[in-house]
């Protein structure tokens, strides 16, 4: 039996979008730059605090305000050394007392059933290369999984970046849909929605659940400002997890590089023989 790399993330399937090469640098040369980053640190801190705040909402029908004001004090250790005015800490904060008052995206979750917190799940997706069946496994963990009022689920991302997602993005991206196909295989049924909870901006993107686009969807869609954003198809969806996973296994294509600005922050650029020249305009 061949050895095919079929052990995915949707992590990995974006990195792979954004640059074949540095997927490749990262997942098949396993070249670790180990460098520190402030932002993973405190996305960590965040995605820690709010599962502990959610654990004792499910637990206990209550939220502690001492507690989770420990829990981000203790947290804000772990990315302390790059937030040096206590900007993220602030930020963290505000958060936590938002869900504490069920504001802005958590009035959404009020008195509403908890399902699940970081759900672990294994996504598998059957497929054939080189004549050989083989399975893609989706590994990953979903922040939050609650039942909304119409008793339909509801999954949830936390996402601690600086910018909401352009419609581009919404429509295009994966993650709702891989954890639309992990919930349907744990729990037996597709939840009506996918939700991107932005810390630190209090605001939300919804895309809702379809098994393929209509027409009349996708015109909607089209509107400079949509109102309504429906997630990747289901069936469209596996197709293309599908193809990007028979690229990952093509050798050729894993060394195709995508000059971007994004260059400018990739941790590989030193090595990387097609590196953009992009830089930031400096500040006046
Ligand atoms: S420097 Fe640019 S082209 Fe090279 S691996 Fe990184 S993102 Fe890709």
């Amino acid at each position: 039996m061949s050895e095919f790399h079929n052990n995915l993330s949707y992590s990995q399937i974006d990195l792979f979008h954004q640059c074949p090469r540095k997927w490749t640098f990262k997942y098949i040369d396993k070249i670790d730059t180990e460098q520190k980053s402030i932002y993973l640190d405190y996305g960590s801190a965040v995605h820690k605090g709010l599962e502990f705040a959610f654990w004792e909402l499910k637990d206990t029908n209550t939220l502690n305000k001492n507690e989770m004001m420990k829990t981000i004090a203790d947290l804000s250790l772990d990315y302390a050394y790059g937030d040096k005015d206590g900007e993220l800490k602030t930020l963290a904060i505000k958060d936590m007392e938002r869900l504490l008052n069920y504001e802005g995206f958590y009035q959404k979750i009020k008195n509403k059933e908890i399902i699940g917190i970081e759900e672990e799940f294994n996504l598998v997706i059957p497929t054939m290369l080189c004549g050989e069946n083989i399975d893609i496994n989706i590994k990953g963990f979903i922040d939050l999984i609650y039942r909304d009022d119409d008793d339909k689920l509801v999954v949830v991302d936390h996402k601690t970046s600086k910018k909401k997602f352009d419609k581009n993005k919404r429509r295009n991206n994966l993650q709702i849909p891989i954890y639309f196909m992990a919930i349907f295989d744990k729990f037996g049924e597709y939840p009506k929605s996918g939700i991107y909870n932005f810390t630190k901006l209090n605001t939300f993107q919804e895309s809702l659940f379809t098994e393929k686009i209509t027409d009349e969807q996708n015109e909607l869609m089209n509107k400079r400002n949509p109102k309504t954003i429906w997630a990747k198809g289901i069936k469209e969806s596996k197709k293309e997890i599908i193809q990007t996973f028979k690229d990952m296994n093509n050798k050729k294509f894993r060394l195709t590089t995508n000059p971007s600005p994004l260059c400018y922050f990739c941790d590989y650029k030193a090595i990387c023989t097609n590196a953009s020249n992009w830089k930031p305009k400096e500040k006046k």
